[in-house]
């Protein structure tokens, strides 16, 4: 998406992909800048790693924990969160959902349900109720927000099916931010785990429902919520959303969001 938006934009770049284990991190980000590239995205497990390797992180990136853009310039190393601010446009732009004022449910507190919960939280929400796979880390997360000024009801809790059977019926927006519902061959989980199955007879019209999670583009989370009546937000609409602030933070220009969303569709099919 970002080599088709540098040529509908006539610019000179190029963005390539490489694989960095754990242990090169620093070495790897050391030897972008003695390149002086104009920047470069950090995705997993390096996202949370990246940050004292950093000359500067932006606030809400630090507030996070998590960087996913770097930017080059003069040398220094400057980190931010484009995955935050891109949830919350998806949800907005494809969702059409009314953040101010909502009720949130994020499912994972791993670095995309952190992003995710600062975010909503950030964009008005009046409730962010937290559910994750490892409870400590949810609620961690639901004092970090609240303590960072959230002007609404913030909570941890486990996620299992009793808790999300009490819980989703009381949302308006629900962010499913972990692995599960990822093919198998891709690593996830796969099936109706029972707190996935807990979540489907919940769903229901009115909610908007985004699963992070783009491969496949419609996991069947998102397909039981669109046959349940509620809006379904592909992860790619976030894939392309992050992307295009990703692109603004390293040229300074509009992205051009159309043009990157086609090339995303090129290469991950629309299966309905
Ligand atoms: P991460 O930091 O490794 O966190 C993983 C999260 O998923 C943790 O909350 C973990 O719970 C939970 N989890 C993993 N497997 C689970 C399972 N089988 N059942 C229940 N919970 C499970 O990863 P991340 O960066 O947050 O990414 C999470 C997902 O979001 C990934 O699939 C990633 O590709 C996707 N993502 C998409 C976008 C986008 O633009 N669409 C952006 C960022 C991330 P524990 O704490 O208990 O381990």
């Amino acid at each position: 998406m970002h080599n088709a938006a540098f040529t509908a934009l006539g610019l000179n770049w190029i963005y390539l992909p490489f694989r960095v284990r754990a242990r090169d991190l620093p070495a790897a980000v050391r030897g972008l800048a003695a390149l002086q590239v104009a920047g470069f995205n950090v995705t997993i497990p390096h996202k949370e790693a990246v940050l004292p390797l950093l000359d500067e992180v932006d606030p809400p990136a630090a507030r996070i924990g998590a960087v996913n853009t770097v930017r080059v310039e003069a040398g220094r190393l400057q980190g931010f969160n484009t995955d935050a601010p891109g949830l919350v446009d998806a949800l907005m732009r494809e969702g059409g959902a009314r953040l101010a004022g909502s009720r949130c449910l994020v499912l994972g507190a791993g670095g995309a349900g952190r992003g995710a919960a600062f975010a909503l939280a950030g964009a008005g929400a009046a409730r962010v109720v937290i559910l994750n796979r490892t409870p400590n880390r949810a609620e961690v997360l639901a004092g970090q927000v609240a303590a960072d000024g959230a002007r609404c009801d913030v909570r941890g809790g486990p996620l299992d099916a009793t808790t999300v059977t009490r819980e989703a019926p009381e949302a308006d927006v629900i962010v499913q931010a972990t692995g599960a519902t990822m093919s198998p061959a891709l690593g996830g989980g796969g099936g109706w785990t029972p707190w996935l199955g807990a979540l489907r007879e919940e769903l229901r019209s009115g909610m908007t429902v985004l699963d992070m999670v783009y491969t496949p583009r419609w996991t069947e989370l998102l397909r039981a919520a669109r046959q349940a009546g509620a809006t379904a937000v592909s992860g790619l609409s976030m894939l392309v959303a992050q992307g295009a602030r990703a692109f603004e933070v390293w040229t300074g220009r509009p992205a051009p969001v159309d043009v990157m969303a086609r090339a995303v569709d090129a290469e991950i099919p629309d299966r309905g």
